[in-house]
């Protein structure tokens, strides 16, 4: 079998997956098993990772479980109350996701039809240019990050954000109400959150280091293939560049010249 640097990076996931060196998982693995794995794996490096969400084949349900993943994996609890709410992933209708793009003849399908929202890991943050801080920081990859650490609860980046893709713990998120959150924190590997700091999507860092893809789009896949595709936006054979040629797609606020890497299928 012949491995070039994209399936070499893959086997790296795989290794990173099973524990072992590159070489004992190709020697492992029946070669049926190394094409199956690299096929279910994205690249663990990319030069710009993008998401694309097929709204046309989307459901509420999906939606529902790709929340319930995201914010399991990310101990992000329910606070009781839509003030003091943290979301990483929500449910937001079409006319205010996408406003200036709807108009009074759009097709009824779209009409108070919910469509998925995150963090657009825009190629030009204006969250990033606001932060004194450097809290929220762009990787090389794209990946728009957030260091608790440093963030010191200004909320500059909020006002910067154009999309209202971040939240802020006005109330310790460690105290969340015990009969909402059974179960806080819903994952001990993933670090949970002090007050007066801000939060949102990292596009899954943690995952992405292991070769796995952002928990969202895992969940989303289980219930129906391809509904959501995860890739590198500067390869031009990579599964969200054969989605974005084949398909027509739009993006949130695309006049603001942020251009977000986050794409949807209408
Ligand atoms: S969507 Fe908002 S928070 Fe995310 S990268 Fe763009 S400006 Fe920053
Ligand atoms: S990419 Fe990861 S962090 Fe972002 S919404 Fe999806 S599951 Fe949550």
């Amino acid at each position: 079998m012949s491995v070039d640097r994209r399936d070499f990076l893959k086997i790296a996931g795989i290794s990173a997956l099973l524990g072992l060196g590159g070489k004992a998982a190709l020697e492992l693995l029946a070669p049926g098993e190394v094409e199956a794995k690299l096929e279910s794996l994205p690249l663990t490096q990319a030069k710009r990772w993008a998401m694309v969400i097929d709204m046309a084949n989307m459901d509420e349900a999906i939606m529902d479980r790709c929340i319930e993943a995201c914010h399991h994996v990310h101990n992000v609890p329910n606070m009781g109350d839509k003030k003091h709410a943290i979301f990483w992933i929500w449910k937001e209708e079409y006319e205010h996701a996408f406003p200036g793009q709807e108009h009074e003849y759009i097709g009824e399908k779209f009409h108070h039809r919910p469509f998925l929202l995150l963090c657009n890991h825009c190629t030009n943050p204006p969250c990033v240019r606001v932060c004194p801080t450097k809290a929220t920081f762009q990787r090389e990859d794209g990946v728009v990050m957030m260091d608790q650490h440093r963030c010191i609860g200004c909320r500059f980046c909020m006002a910067g954000c154009p999309y209202g893709v971040r939240s802020f713990n006005w109330l310790d998120p460690r105290k969340a109400p015990k009969e909402l959150n059974p179960n806080f924190p819903t994952n001990p590997d993933y670090p949970t959150r002090s007050i007066g700091v801000v939060e949102k999507c990292t596009y899954c860092d943690e995952r992405l280091a292991k070769g796995q893809l952002p928990a969202c789009v895992e969940a989303a896949n289980e219930i129906k293939k391809d509904v959501m595709v995860f890739g590198d936006l500067a390869d031009p054979d990579s599964n969200v560049r054969t989605v974005l040629r084949k398909h027509y797609t739009i993006r949130r606020k695309p006049e603001l010249g942020t251009s977000p890497n986050l794409y949807f299928i209408v």
